[in-house]
Parts: C-alpha cells; structure tokens; sequence
C-alpha cells in the first residue's frame, strides 16, 4: 500500500512525465472488481477526461490528485499505477487504462481495495479524501511541534502509539506501513502507551515522524512499494516483511512480528521500549 511518501513520489513523477500530456482515450471499470471504488458511473469517465491534458499533480496524505484540464483524478493507496511507453505490453486486467496522445499509456489497477475517483472540480465529498487535503503534511512547515502536541492532547490517553500515528487520519498518510520505522527510529515500541510519553519523548517522537518520512521520501519511497515505473523505492526499510528475522541493524537481535490492530507490527524487542 502506497502511503504519503510514495504519493509524494508518484505526485512528481508524474509531473515530470506527464504533465502536457492530452488523453486520447480513458477505460474505467474494464476487468470487473467488488472493491474498486470510482466516483459515480465509471462509464462516464471517458466522456469526462477524454480530449482533456494533464497539467499537474499533487499528493494528500497517501492520495494522489491529478488536474486534467476541469477536472480531477484521485488514487487511493490500494491502487497500482504504472506507465508504459508506447509500444510496452499493457496488463490485461485493469481498472483504469489512461491513453495519451504520444501512444504511451497509464494503468491503474487495484489488488485487494482503492479508489480510482474521476470528477469534475469540486464535486466529489468523500470524507477522506477531504480530511486529507485539509491537514497539514508531516512534511510541510504547518506540521510543527505545537501542532503536533495538539494532536496528543485531542486523542485518548489509552491510545497505543500505533494506534495514535496510524488511526483516525491524524496524520493523513501515514498508515501502517510507514509508522513501523518511525517508532524504530524514535525507540519506542508499538503497543507503548501515548500516556507514558515524557516530553522528551514526545520531542523524540515528533522529530522522527518528520525526519523518516523526509527520508522515505528523498529516496524515493520505500523497497517494499513500487513507483510508477514499476520500480521498488530506494528507501531501505529497516522494519518490513523484507527484514523481519534479520538482525537489527542497530543491535543484531531478530526482528520479531506480530498481528496488532488488523496488520502486522515489526519490532525489535531490545531497541524498542515500552
Ligand atoms: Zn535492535
């Protein structure tokens, strides 16, 4: 599942690679799939984006927003996108086929859920998809430590600290994938209570929600997702299903994982506190 760093990455490359380019021929819905989400009929989509030229885009929290011409298209994190030059072999099965006018193609498809929203400006009110654009990002100068000591002082005081980073859209974006390193890289555990935080621990955790998302997202998003090449980000996970069993890389103990809240959570069980 994409999260905010690979919207964020997805977001600038498609800007460098698509940006100019005029659909000549959008297909919404062709292969069949209960949990792929579009806004109204996906039937119309062609009537809404064809003939119509993409001219940027931006990610909120893990969604990205494409402008084509009036109109919008949103991608949920369930949603592979990818681009092919012209003459590249297309997947047989998709959710979204984008044809551009120099013969190169983009694919969105949609494993377990996502969302494939097209709609004109302004005329699409699902709720995520506006917190999203309203909260500040990780990222941006909005997001500083008075901010993020509001989102502490509004949330329970049995929370655990996955459940505070990854829950609610508190931090549109970063989800469960992504908070595994932040908590690595802060030393906490994941099943810590927000109540025992000090407020140097707080300082700790604020710093490492901003420092590893920058860092996830200079490199490219993390090994464990792909870009709209197809290809794995270049941000090393040190907590994934790519390293759980190896050693640390701090201390050399095993990563442990375990189920916590409806997916897995990466530990190390001496670097981690409670
Ligand atoms: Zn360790």
């Amino acid at each position: 599942m994409i999260e905010l760093p690979e919207a964020a990455v997805l977001a600038r490359q498609t800007n460098d690679t698509l940006a100019g380019r005029k659909i000549e021929n959008a297909l919404a819905a062709q292969s069949p799939h209960k949990w792929a989400w579009y806004c109204g009929d996906p039937q119309q989509y062609a009537s809404l984006l064809t003939g119509r030229t993409i001219t940027e885009a931006h990610s909120h929290g893990g969604l990205l927003e494409i402008t084509v011409g009036n109109a919008k298209l949103v991608f949920g994190e369930g949603v592979n996108l990818r681009y092919f030059n012209k003459g590249q072999k297309l997947p047989a099965r998709h959710q979204l086929l984008l044809e551009f006018d120099d013969g190169s193609s983009l694919v969105g498809s949609v494993q377990m859920y996502g969302g494939l929203w097209a709609f004109p400006e302004g005329e699409f009110d699902n709720k995520y998809y506006l917190v999203a654009k309203t909260k500040p990002s990780p990222l941006s100068a909005g997001f500083d430590q008075a901010y993020f000591a509001s989102l502490l002082e509004e949330s329970s005081a049995k929370l655990s600290l996955k459940a505070f980073l990854a829950t609610e859209q508190r931090m549109p974006g970063l989800g469960n994938g992504v908070l595994q390193d932040i908590l690595f890289n802060a030393g906490m555990h994941p099943r810590k209570k927000k109540d025992s935080l000090s407020p140097e621990d707080q300082q700790v955790l604020f710093d490492s929600v901003r420092s590893t998302l920058a860092e996830m997202t200079a490199r490219g998003g993390r090994d464990t997702e792909h870009d709209l090449w197809g290809r794995p980000g270049g941000y090393r996970t040190r907590l994934s299903k790519n390293t759980v069993g190896q050693p640390c890389l701090s201390c050399g103990t095993p990563i442990s994982k375990e189920p916590y809240m409806g997916g897995s959570i990466y530990y190390c069980v001496n670097c981690q506190r409670m």
